[in-house]
């Protein structure tokens, strides 16, 4: 079986998704230290006290996730739900890794350009190659939706595709030609969305502002699920991490509604 050291595959991650780049609300990389090999890795979107447990059942070396722990205004404290979690993680020795924007921005394997690929969007580019974005952190991208000519099509196009009935704001029959899309919960982006130009605008939750906001500008919405939209990245981050070590990466999808 193959294995790698924790520390070979940590140098990889941060390299590969540019840890050091963004600043965060969370620490990006090795959250929790665990052993010293590693030849099994469950990933998924949110390290929550189930995917730990799976993790352990399925006697992992690490969990690889988007949504690590030790969020910034969080009470440090660890206490309840925090004390589970983190008490299972050491026992079994499991190393935590976690990789929030820097997850949602990379080019290729990151949350956008996934969610782009899922649902056939055609991310604008510049003369390199690189998606043209806007927003905070550059995390929203703009392109052309291939798949649907209007809003209520494009629904109906994320309702099959990520398996999950979308909030949408505006008439079923207005055109989606220019979109904006930014996964999780980057509802307050939707200004930004529009000062660039998208008549579409596809995140992962809505706020009640929001509403208002696309009602009053014409802009289409969709709020498609936070985690639904961002269960991408992590799998194609998986997926390169198997095929450059040769260890097995399995991913697992614990259902949440929000
Ligand atoms: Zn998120």
């Amino acid at each position: 079986m193959n294995q790698v050291s924790r520390q070979e595959l940590g140098h990889w991650l941060d390299t590969t998704l540019q840890a050091q780049r963004f600043k965060d609300y969370c620490p990006n990389g090795l959250q929790v230290e665990g052993k010293d090999r590693i030849t099994h890795i469950i990933a998924g979107v949110t390290a929550s006290e189930a995917l730990v447990r799976a993790a352990i059942a399925k006697k992992a070396d690490a969990i690889l996730v988007h949504h690590g722990w030790f969020w910034k205004n969080e009470d440090p404290c660890i206490r309840g739900p925090k004390r589970i979690r983190l008490s299972l993680t050491l026992r079994h020795e499991l190393n935590l890794w976690a990789y929030h924007l820097p997850l949602d921005a990379h080019p290729v394997l990151g949350n956008n350009a996934q969610l782009a690929r899922v649902l056939g969007f055609e991310p604008d580019r510049d003369e390199n190659g690189n998606p043209i974005t806007c927003g905070s952190d550059g995390l929203v991208w703009l392109g052309r939706a291939t798949r649907a000519d209007t809003l209520g099509e494009l629904g109906d196009e994320i309702c099959n595709t990520l398996q999950r009935t979308p909030l949408i704001v505006g008439n079923a029959q207005q055109p989606v030609d220019r979109v904006a899309w930014c996964t999780g919960g980057a509802q307050s982006l939707i200004e930004a969305a529009s000062a660039a130009g998208a008549q579409t605008y596809i995140t992962g939750e809505a706020s009640e502002q929001t509403f208002h906001w696309a009602q009053e500008t014409g802009m289409g919405f969709i709020a498609a699920g936070h985690h639904a939209t961002e269960r991408y990245g992590v799998q194609a981050l998986g997926a390169a991490v198997a095929a450059q070590f040769g260890i097995q990466v399995e991913f697992i999808d614990l259902n949440n509604p929000i």
